[in-house]
């Protein structure tokens, strides 16, 4: 059923009507299947941001290495737009593993943890501009807080193409979480997101990256289908869907270092 998937219609043009989807595909209820045994690991370097801003904050969660600086990443994205790169949902990278499409020549995902307002306010407009499609995990809890994204900016954010994912409802460790904590912490923000927005969230990011096994069945049994880490990485595996690498995007980082993230481009 995977195999009907189909990724090659341009995201933007799906607008809140998804078409074929992967939650369709595995139905609403319970844990999806199993990844079928053919399913192959990719190389796709997921780029890993939170804040993007002019400045960082002196103080706060914001501040230092979590705020890319707004010329920094305008020019990392003129960077891939450049040298051929295109950038996919992890949507799109899951149905490639498992055969459902193809992924286009040099895929990179770009990835947005926490939902700041500056997520909207600054990295959406030079994305679009871009034609760029990228992945924000919003914590669902703090929707339309001080300083966060709203609901409306998301709905107009998944209009657009964009992937809106779970980063938990509050940002708790989910490790050092009960089980009934733990539970609610995923289900709780699956259920929210895909209340506001019409479409149940697929992926969820470990709030500091925190994980172990039992976070791993807890994400399993709210209905992800991945889930993504701070472990430096591109490779994508099928066996480590609930634990996949990413790049982190450091501020201030150089060019050339941007470039080292990317690795060597692989077409599979
Ligand atoms: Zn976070």
């Amino acid at each position: 059923m995977l195999s009907s998937i189909l990724i090659a219609a341009p995201l933007a043009a799906q607008g809140r009507d998804h078409g074929p989807s992967l939650a369709a595909a595995h139905g609403a209820d319970g844990p999806p299947a199993s990844l079928p045994a053919n399913a192959k690991a990719v190389k796709v370097p997921i780029l890993m941001y939170h804040y993007v801003d002019a400045t960082a904050p002196r103080v706060g969660p914001h501040a230092g290495d979590l705020t890319v600086r707004t010329r920094d990443f305008l020019a990392q994205m003129d960077f891939l737009a450049k040298h051929g790169y295109h950038a996919v949902t992890l949507e799109q990278v899951y149905a490639a593993m498992v055969g459902g499409g193809s992924l286009p020549t040099k895929p990179v995902a770009l990835t947005f943890d926490d939902g700041g307002l500056d997520d909207y306010t600054v990295a959406y407009p030079i994305l679009r501009s871009h034609d760029f499609v990228a992945t924000f995990f919003v914590i669902s809890g703090s929707v339309g807080g001080p300083t966060a994204m709203t609901w409306d900016q998301l709905r107009e954010m998944q209009a657009a193409g964009m992937a809106i994912e779970s980063h938990t409802a509050h940002h708790g460790d989910l490790v050092a979480s009960s089980a009934a904590a733990l539970s609610a912490e995923l289900n709780e923000s699956r259920k929210t997101i895909e209340a506001e927005l019409g479409r149940a969230p697929l992926v969820v990011s470990y709030p500091f990256g925190r994980y172990d096994d039992r976070v791993i069945d807890a994400a399993r049994d709210a209905g992800y289908l991945i889930a993504v880490t701070t472990h430096q990485g591109r490779v994508l595996t099928p066996d480590s869907v609930y634990c996949w690498p990413r790049v982190h995007v450091a501020a201030m980082e150089s060019l050339k270092g941007f470039e080292a993230g990317l690795g060597v481009p692989v077409t599979l």
